[in-house]
């Protein structure tokens, strides 16, 4: 199988070669570029299944590499690379064209799975078969590619909620405290309250259970966190 082909446009140094190493690692060939010009000419002159593009970049910005790659009418996928802070940048993003966006600091898997999204969603992978789907209640998951049903309908999940449901099925009839979630899902560097996974709970249980008011599947354990019950 041909590998994917990622090109990486990026000045800082550190951050480009550590994107270079890890997406390398996941399978990924890459190509990189330490400044805008470089990059816009590798996007001009190559064919890439994903463009990571650094808005502040030196000479070129990030958004002015995506409007002339776009006004050529090259249709190439690309997330920005925003620094926090950038609020009304990532709007302006999207305007220009671009698929996505993540922030930094951001988590690799976080850019992992937006990355593998994006590549499947421009139909550059094969279809998944259908082994890989773990059917919890309403919901029919895959957790690696991201994908989830409810009767047959695809259903829109965050990443967070894939993830949380995750660390759930691999805990499956154990109880999960809320700061092993949040451990597990957030990391240590940044961290929101344990209301925040209340909320995704909450919203997970709209998609699995008959009657989510009434959970019998992500089940509350008072004081303490949730349990996921699973009989097999
Ligand atoms: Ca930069």
């Amino acid at each position: 199988m041909n590998k994917q082909k990622i090109l990486v446009v990026e000045d800082e140094p550190a951050m480009l070669n550590g994107l270079k190493d890890n997406l390398e690692f996941e399978g990924y060939e890459v190509d990189t570029a330490p400044e805008g010009q470089e990059g816009l000419n590798k996007i001009l002159n190559n064919r890439y299944h994903l463009v990571l593009l650094d808005v502040m970049l030196p000479n070129i910005s990030g958004f002015d590499i995506c409007k002339k790659v776009r006004q050529e009418g090259i249709e190439t996928p690309i997330i920005f690379l925003t620094a926090r802070g950038e609020e009304i940048d990532k709007v302006l993003g999207l305007e220009f064209g671009a698929d996505d966006y993540v922030t930094k600091p951001f988590s690799l898997r976080e850019l992992l799975a937006r990355i593998k999204v994006i590549i499947r969603r421009t139909g550059n992978t094969t279809t998944v078969s259908n082994d890989n789907f773990t059917i919890i209640g309403n919901l029919k998951v895959n957790f690696s590619n991201y994908e989830a049903f409810v009767q047959g309908q695809a259903v829109k999940m965050s990443f967070k909620e894939y993830e949380i449901l995750h660390y759930l099925w691999q805990n499956r009839n154990d109880m999960v405290n809320r700061h092993d979630i949040l451990d597990n899902v957030w990391g240590e560097d940044y961290q929101p309250t344990s209301r925040t996974v209340d909320n995704f709970i909450v919203r997970l249980r709209h998609k699995i259970e008959d009657n989510p008011s009434d959970a019998k599947i992500i089940i509350t354990v008072h004081g303490v966190g949730y349990k996921l019950v699973f009989n097999d």
